[in-house]
């Protein structure tokens, strides 16, 4: 029996399943396929037109390195792999939920503890659970570990539940006992088992995976700085230069500078060389050496001393294996544990598969 839920409540469920940058989204055209990039907020409009078959939604699964599920994508109609994925995930206590998808072959889905884990860690378990089930080169998603300045959005993958696309058992989740599509979708997601990063990290460990190559470890009561001088977002930041938020990005890299001792003419100097190998975009020009000379002076003339963890200019550059961020996130995981998934119990009737 289908349970009755009220349009506001599917919409949050799907926004509970379905969503990462809020900000942008993917698209095609129904007839030719072509696809293309949408930067507009993604409102619960954008949903509802997809939902009911208007324009098809495709989300950005990661935000900075964080990601609320992962998807294997298989390209075959054989269930076969995508079964034996399923299965192999279960004895590691993870739940996958198979979805047929728009044309051909099947999206195998892991929700994630929300608001969200690190991809990293979430994607390293998907490839070795790939590697185990015989399908080594499907293709996962998100497709990389984090965003940072050279890829800013990631890759979109197209939402289930498209409204033309569904009464003809596309891009809807399926037993994979019967591969019979649920009576009730809503339902479904409405009880999906979401998969904590501690227990990421169990599997890591028991399978013997090893560190996600992007989290390096380092040395346990290490301080942030000890290993490197200075944090690993600030010596991302001074190597690859900046594309965007350049005057708030230069005073935070000053203040790291003035936390290393470096004398305010030498960070002058320095972030004035750096301001050189910026990018930025919209046809913005670099900062001025008197533009950088005012934030260095704003950094050294009071006691600031944060790191700008969330700063939207430093969180790209952000590294999981600065110590400030374990510390950081042992604690978030901690919060996490405890709280419940936030959309476990709605209902509906838009696009109602
Ligand atoms: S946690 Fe991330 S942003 Fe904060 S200091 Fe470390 S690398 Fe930088």
């Amino acid at each position: 029996m289908k349970t009755t839920r009220c349009v506001q409540e599917k919409l949050d469920l799907f926004r509970a399943c379905f969503s990462g940058l809020p900000h942008i989204y993917g698209t095609y055209d129904p007839p030719s396929g072509d696809v293309r990039q949408v930067k507009r907020p993604v409102t619960d409009r954008v949903f509802l037109d997809h939902l009911q078959g208007r324009t098809p939604y495709g989300v950005y699964l990661l935000f900075g390195d964080q990601t609320r599920a992962v998807v294997a994508d298989f390209d075959a109609d054989d269930p076969s792999p995508p079964l034996a994925f399923l299965n192999r995930a279960r004895q590691l206590q993870i739940e996958a939920y198979l979805e047929k998808s728009k044309h051909k072959g099947w999206h195998v889905w892991v929700f994630l503890a929300l608001p969200g884990v690190t991809a990293a860690k979430a994607r390293v378990v998907m490839r070795r659970i790939l590697g185990e089930a015989g399908a080594v080169k499907t293709e996962i998603f998100p497709k990389q570990d984090r965003l940072n300045s050279r890829n800013r959005f990631g890759n979109f993958i197209n939402a289930p539940l498209y409204g033309t696309l569904v009464p003809q058992g596309r891009t809807i989740f399926v037993n994979p006992t019967t591969l019979k599509p649920y009576p009730d979708q809503w339902e479904l997601l409405a009880g999906v088992q979401r998969v904590l990063e501690p227990q990421l990290e169990q599997i890591i460990v028991q399978c013997e995976i090893g560190s996600p190559s992007s989290c390096p470890a380092v040395p346990v009561n290490a301080g942030p700085f000890r290993t490197f001088g200075l944090a690993p977002c600030a010596q991302r930041m001074l190597s690859e230069g900046v594309t965007a938020n350049q005057r708030v990005a230069c005073f935070r890299l000053a203040v790291h500078l003035k936390k290393a001792g470096v004398p305010s003419d030498i960070a002058r100097a320095s972030l004035g060389a750096w301001a050189m190998k910026n990018r930025p975009e919209d046809g913005k020009r670099v900062l001025t050496a008197n533009e950088v000379a005012e934030q260095v002076e704003a950094a050294y003339v009071k006691d600031y001393r944060g790191c700008g963890c969330e700063d939207p200019a430093v969180r790209p550059f952000c590294d999981c294996a600065c110590a400030l961020y374990r510390h950081n996130n042992a604690e978030d995981a901690h919060a996490h544990s405890v709280a419940a998934p936030a959309h476990a119990s709605l209902a509906t009737d838009v696009a109602s598969p």
